[in-house]
């Protein structure tokens, strides 16, 4: 079997950023190589996350200046984003093709995908289940871009989140409102709690609310009614009634903080407007408030999509991308997730990819196979689209 490996930060893929990740590290790539696999990785793939070619040499891959003389003879294409239309043409239409797709919001794609016979898998598919936690990569970039929006805040703010007692005076701890605490905002509630801020958290879903007090925070009470959560574990959409109210009983809690994180995503669908200009205008001079939810449509009004902005004296982070500020980390997490996954469906005996569509996690993150739409979700969300 044949793995091909892209530079992305080269290769202008689906992406609007310059990517700093690899979907292998050469310690993914010494342990396919290991099962008799041939990796083929793009020259400088490795780059941006500080991985040098010849450590994937080294771990067995061969590594190629051009991917045109391969490129039509892999099994298995392993991405961190999505391939381009240009790339699919070249690709046989058995290979597969693994990756953050995106697929909710991008139908000619999916559909280019199928109609040239790909085999797709969704990264973002697949189930949030025990079995395939060790696969989630949702997770791992998500736990990544939890702890680097709390530095991007602190890194912003003009005072220390800890408090000090010294001869010169006291300075309380910093306050931080973590609104949306699922992988990201639980993540970002332990790395503020280390660095001594005082928390407080809320999340739709009131399974939340023990997880955030194990960690040292308090969880904000707010009574709205039924929200609960879908049977894959994400929060519903709340109804015009439901949030008027979250966000009057929120304003109180945002007026008075040093920096608020919002987190909050609703699965396939944009994420929920938390935070109105309205609001922003009651925080002191000097605050900092992180939108993890920037570049897919925002959690907090104004922010804009990989910037840094000042507003009335409001720092409004919307850097998105946030696991590639340690990209090392993000390349290995991503890889692991990746290996996992081969290594759970790649036959001993034959080195072969199976591609048993009964098996729960291949039956959700399977989206397109010999030339149809195979997730259900997907078809259903396109009708409407
Ligand atoms: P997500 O990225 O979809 O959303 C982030 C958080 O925002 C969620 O906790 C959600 O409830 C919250 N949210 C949505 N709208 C909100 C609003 N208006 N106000 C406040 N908060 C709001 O979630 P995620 O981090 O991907 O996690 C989704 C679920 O999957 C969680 O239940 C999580 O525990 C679960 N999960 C399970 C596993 C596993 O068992 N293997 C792995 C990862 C995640």
């Amino acid at each position: 079997m044949k793995i091909l490996i892209l530079n992305e930060s080269k290769r202008a893929l689906l992406t609007s950023h310059t990517e700093k990740r690899c979907a292998a590290s050469p310690n993914t790539v010494a342990k396919l190589t290991r099962k008799g696999i041939d990796v083929f990785i793009e020259q400088d793939a490795g780059a941006l996350s500080l991985y040098e070619d010849k450590e994937f040499e080294a771990a067995g891959a061969h590594v190629v200046d051009t991917i045109e003389p391969i490129i039509s003879q892999i099994n298995i294409l392993l991405c961190v984003n999505s391939p381009n239309e240009e790339l699919i043409l070249r690709l046989a239409n058995n290979a597969i093709v693994i990756g953050h797709i995106d697929p909710f919001f991008q139908k000619s794609l999916v559909t280019k995908l199928c109609q040239n016979g790909i085999t797709t898998v969704s990264v973002e598919m697949i189930p949030r289940t025990s079995r395939a936690q060790k696969m989630d990569a949702l997770s791992s970039q998500a736990s990544l871009a939890g702890y680097v929006m709390v530095m991007k805040a602190v890194a912003n703010l003009p005072s220390i989140l800890p408090m000090m007692m010294t001869p010169s005076g006291t300075i309380k701890p910093a306050k931080i409102f973590i609104i949306g605490a699922g992988v990201a905002g639980l993540q970002a509630i332990a790395t503020a709690k280390r660095l001594g801020a005082s928390v407080l958290a809320y999340d739709t879903r009131p399974v939340v609310a023990e997880q955030v007090e194990s960690l040292g925070a308090k969880f904000l009470k707010i009574d709205i009614g039924d929200t609960g959560e879908t049977k894959d574990g994400y929060a519903k959409e709340l109804t015009e009634q439901q949030k008027n109210k979250l966000e009057a009983a929120q304003q109180k809690a945002i007026a008075d903080s040093d920096i608020v994180i919002t987190t909050a995503q609703l699965f396939g669908r944009k994420p929920p407007l938390l935070i109105k200009s309205s609001t922003l205008e009651k925080m002191r001079l000097g605050s900092v408030v992180v939108d993890m939810a920037a570049q897919s449509g925002g959690n907090v009004e104004g922010s804009k999509a990989g910037e840094t902005i000042k507003i009335n004296g409001i720092t409004l982070v919307g850097n998105g991308n946030w696991s590639q500020d340690v990209a090392r980390d993000a390349t290995d997490m991503y890889a692991n997730n990746i290996f996992n996954l081969l290594d759970e469906f790649i036959d001993a005996d034959t080195g072969n990819f199976l591609l048993d569509l009964e098996d729960d996690i291949l039956a959700n993150c399977v989206i397109t196979h010999n030339g149809a739409i195979t997730n259900d979700m997907l078809t259903e969300a396109y009708k409407g689209a």
